[in-house]
């Protein structure tokens, strides 16, 4: 159930409506929008009874939502949703094009701080690196854990940019939160629902990586039970899915980034890395993200793949990762995007 809310309605209004639902015992979700606030309203097995919810003050209309994700679909909110960094010009949504580039994971002190230098004057706002990986054998590198976070707060503070990792799992994710910009929540765990439902109670971005098999409901509902729990900043990423072709390491699957777009509100990304497992197919499954109206992109970028501890095949090169961005930001102007080059900070925030 939605409740649409005039758009001349007042923040107290809003508040008095919220506290009614509250009231009835279901869950209150204010989405304000460029024209008028929405309110959806969670917590409820059926349907709620409308009783006098139509005539409270600055109510509009009392609508139904058909859909089983309601706070990520776009019959709750109709604008693109923009996620901001404080203190800084980055966004993820919205008319600037997203980057996030840096290695599968953080190896060492070194080549972190060489990868970051490189995509940091290649122009990407955001820097990834993997702390606590989940890998397919349990006798294969698995991350360097807190070292690893400290690495990337200090890159944060020598480069400007914002930091993506994962959080592999409950034990890991409020020291996940505490030092990132984003926290990941990778393919296998997308439908982890406890890790979503705590994922859902911090007041962090979340990156949700499509799951290896998920259909487009199952990837928002993954979304939902994030936002079910308060937290409405969630980034969406296709990495691949598995078919059945074998030229690949997944089959990238483009076509739901328009699926997504028409349903829900959350940004989209692309990681054309996961997606393809290919060095040689990175760069055109890039370009490819960009024209199909991806919001960004994250891309896998090593100093000496062939030294990686995870992932090297598909990593690519820093003067590749230099040529997509001058590849993706003509391909940007076609479609009404741009790409932003480099990151600023204000002084005060930081
Ligand atoms: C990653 O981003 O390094 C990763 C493990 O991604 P995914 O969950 O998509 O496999
Ligand atoms: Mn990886």
């Amino acid at each position: 159930m939605l409740v649409v809310m005039k758009a001349q309605a007042t923040p107290e209004e809003v508040r008095a409506v919220c506290e009614y639902i509250e009231k009835l015992g279901f869950r209150a979700h204010p989405l304000p929008g460029a024209q008028r606030t929405a309110i959806g309203i969670t917590g409820n097995q059926g349907e709620v009874e409308r009783g006098n919810l139509e005539e409270l003050s600055g109510v509009a209309e009392v609508i139904r939502v058909s859909k089983p994700y309601k706070l990520a679909s776009r019959d709750v909110k109709e604008e693109d949703t923009i996620i901001r960094f404080a203190g800084t010009d980055a966004a993820i949504g919205g008319r600037d094009l997203a980057v996030i580039a840096g290695p599968c994971s953080i190896e060492n002190r070194d080549q972190a701080f060489a990868i970051a230098e490189q995509v940091a004057a290649a122009g990407a706002q955001f820097f990834r690196g993997g702390a606590f990986k989940p890998r397919t054998s349990p006798y294969a590198f698995q991350g360097m854990g807190l070292e690893a976070l400290r690495i990337m707060a200090e890159i944060r503070d020598r480069f400007g940019l914002r930091i993506v990792t994962e959080a592999l799992d409950s034990e890991t994710l409020e020291l996940v939160a505490e030092w990132a910009d984003v926290i990941q929540i990778g393919a296998r765990n997308m439908q982890n629902f406890s890790l979503l439902k705590k994922a859902g109670k911090l007041r962090k971005p979340v990156l949700l990586k499509r799951g290896l098999s998920a259909t487009l409901e199952e990837f928002l509902m993954a979304a939902e039970y994030v936002m079910s729990e308060g937290n409405y900043q969630v980034i969406l990423c296709e990495r691949g899915v598995r078919t059945f072709n074998d030229h690949a390491r997944n089959t990238l699957d483009l076509s739901v980034v328009p699926a997504v777009q028409r349903v829900s509100h959350l940004p989209i990304l692309v990681d054309p890395s996961h997606g393809t497992g290919r060095r040689d197919s990175v760069l055109p499954m890039a370009r490819a993200a960009v024209a199909c109206g991806a919001d960004g992109i994250i891309v896998e970028v090593h100093n000496q793949p062939e030294k990686a501890l995870s992932d090297g095949p598909q990593s690519i090169y820093p003067d590749q990762f230099a040529r997509m961005m001058d590849e993706i930001a003509q391909i940007a102007p076609v479609i009404g995007r741009t790409l932003p080059r480099g990151i600023h900070v204000s002084a005060i925030a930081e």
